[in-house]
């Protein structure tokens, strides 16, 4: 599956340690992510990751793009809802964009180990 991570600058540690711990799941998989998302997944965690602009400067919105092409199965979006962000309006056009096309999208952790389960078990 084509999954695309991204964390907001608070949840950057959670999304870390999320990957270390499901990297034996995620390593199997074609995985994307907002610029500096990307760069920690691959620097820290060790992971594969195809790397977009950063969130601030438009790669949420090149996630959005490939979602509506039919290029992105899963997405691992772990925002943070106690401060506003800058581009708050791209964040919220990617969540309309995957119900608009029935994506699976985990907006915080629980769901996102429910995802991983899922995969884990396929
Ligand atoms: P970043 O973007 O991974 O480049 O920090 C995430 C975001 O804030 O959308």
């Amino acid at each position: 599956m084509r999954i695309a991570l991204v964390a907001h600058d608070k949840k950057k540690d959670d999304m870390i340690d999320f990957a270390k711990r499901y990297k034996e799941v995620l390593k199997n998989h074609q995985l994307y992510a907002t610029g500096t998302t990307g760069k920690l997944l691959n620097e820290i965690v060790g992971l594969d990751v195809y790397r977009f602009l950063s969130g601030p400067l438009g790669g949420d919105q090149q996630i959005g793009a490939k979602l509506a092409e039919g290029k992105m199965d899963m997405i691992i979006f772990l925002r943070d809802p106690l401060t506003a962000q800058p581009h708050e309006p791209d964040v919220t056009a990617l969540i309309r964009l995957s119900d608009v096309h029935h994506i699976p999208l985990a907006t915080n952790l629980g769901t996102a180990e429910v995802f991983m389960k899922a995969l884990g078990d396929r």
